[in-house]
């Protein structure tokens, strides 16, 4: 059985579910179908889901609300109308009208909500509102009541149609999860369904190896470990909403990003084995990073500096990425935002505490991450470095685990083009050739 799982691009008008709908004909395991709110039809048009949380700020602002729901109900009569589905769209947008108090979170759901009845009804499935089995508890997900009801209610069902983005809470009311949510419920689906693969059909070939708007044209991964995408997760603008990947990670069932308008491409698949052929996988990169660099003769025998470094970081909320030492010096590398409001305090609080000979931030940083099966190799580091080198970027810091899996380049942030595009042509591209 599979889970699929369509985003806005693939449900914005009535051809793009019209293709939806023909890729779940195609296969007659794609039992589960969770969708999103239809998105934008062409790159200057609204999401949905914008256009509710707009009426919503509208209706905070004692402004006329009602005007954008009109607009919500024209894209859903739009599509109702062209694929031939019953529903009464007009009844549908005054319920969300009368129960505009009912919050923020109920008002951006209705998109899901409505996006799921027309295409159930269109495909000839059954409805399953996520109201009913994905649960929140204190603001977070509860999973094992969300796996257990979804197990229950679906196990009865043969085809359903269900929404994403949205669950509700224990008294009853609707939350929903971060945006790009959609992706979070599929995952939820497919785990509690023990499916054999959860498809995720959007408007991309699949995951890239580096990031588009650094590198021209960079080409797609056929395949890829949840590790070393966890790896990669300064890639920035994902295809996949981060928190998708932990459902379906715990249950080995690998993910499979397809794309609605090209279902012919093979996509990218996200599995549990680590992948051995490709040398570099991928390369994905950060700036607006600092580094914290403290610096006390005889660090290397003072039993818990390292841990009181971090505690100190802890207590001022602040996660750091990586903590590069030498003998004597620890160097901190933090995102630059977490440092914002109290770095004075921060700095004061590290001097009293340890007495470091010297301490300062640098702000500025990038972080490049160089993910693939390469450091099993002898001179692989060093063919890395030698392209960085070539392409006269200066290298600020090197961190590499014995994970095996990557090696991360610390730059100065007006290198860091320049860092990117060095790694991708020299060691993507060029092998591709
Ligand atoms: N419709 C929601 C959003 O635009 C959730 C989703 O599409 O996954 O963020």
């Amino acid at each position: 059985m599979k889970t699929v799982k369509f985003g806005g691009t693939s449900l914005a008008d009535a051809r793009q579910i019209r293709k939806a709908a023909q890729i779940v004909r195609a296969d007659e395991e794609r039992c589960y179908v969770v969708v999103s709110a239809p998105g934008k039809r062409q790159r200057l048009d609204v999401k949905v889901t914008d256009l509710l949380y707009r009426a919503y700020d509208e209706y905070l602002a004692q402004k006329d609300y009602r005007q954008v729901l009109v607009r919500v109900g024209d894209r859903f009569n739009a599509i109702a109308d062209e694929l031939n589905v019953e529903i009464d769209v007009a009844k549908e947008i005054e319920t969300i009208a009368q129960n505009i108090e009912a919050g923020r979170d109920y008002i951006a759901s209705r998109g899901e909500y409505l996006s799921a009845k027309i295409f159930a009804s269109y495909l000839g499935y059954g409805f399953v509102d996520a109201k009913d089995c994905v649960f929140f508890e204190r603001g977070r997900l509860n999973e094992e009541k969300t796996y257990d009801a979804i197990n229950t209610i679906l196990s009865r069902l043969d085809r359903v149609v269900i929404p994403g983005f949205y669950g509700s809470d224990e008294t009853g009311r609707i939350r929903t999860f971060s945006r790009g949510g959609s992706d979070i419920t599929g995952s939820l689906v497919a785990r509690a369904m023990r499916c054999d693969v959860y498809e995720n059909w959007t408007d991309v070939n699949g995951l890239l190896c580096a990031d588009p708007r650094v590198v021209d044209d960079p080409i797609t991964m056929d395949y890829v470990s949840y590790d070393e995408l966890r790896e990669l997760s300064y890639m920035g603008a994902s295809v996949l909403h981060e928190d998708a990947v932990f459902p379906c990670r715990q249950a080995g069932i690998p993910i499979h990003i397809r794309n609605t308008d090209h279902p012919e491409i093979q996509g990218t698949i996200i599995g549990h084995e680590k992948q051995k052929q490709k040398m570099v996988l991928g390369i994905a990169g950060k700036k607006g990073f600092s580094n914290i660099q403290i610096e006390k003769s005889l660090m290397n025998s003072e039993i818990g500096f390292g841990a009181r470094v971090l505690g100190i970081l802890a207590d001022h909320h602040i996660s750091y990425e990586h903590a590069p030492t030498s003998v004597d010096t620890m160097s901190v590398l933090v995102t630059s935002d977490q440092l914002k409001h109290d770095r004075d305090r921060l700095i004061d609080e590290i001097k009293d505490k340890l007495s470091p000979d010297f301490i300062a931030i640098e702000d500025g940083l990038a972080l490049v991450a160089v993910v693939g099966a390469g450091f099993g190799s002898v001179g692989f580091a060093a063919s890395l470095l030698r392209e960085v080198a070539q392409a006269g970027v200066n290298v600020r810091c090197i961190v590499a685990g014995f994970s095996g899996m990557s090696l991360i380049i610390g730059v100065n942030e007006d290198e860091f083009e320049l860092c990117m595009r060095s790694l991708y042509d020299g060691m993507i591209h060029k092998g591709q050739g």
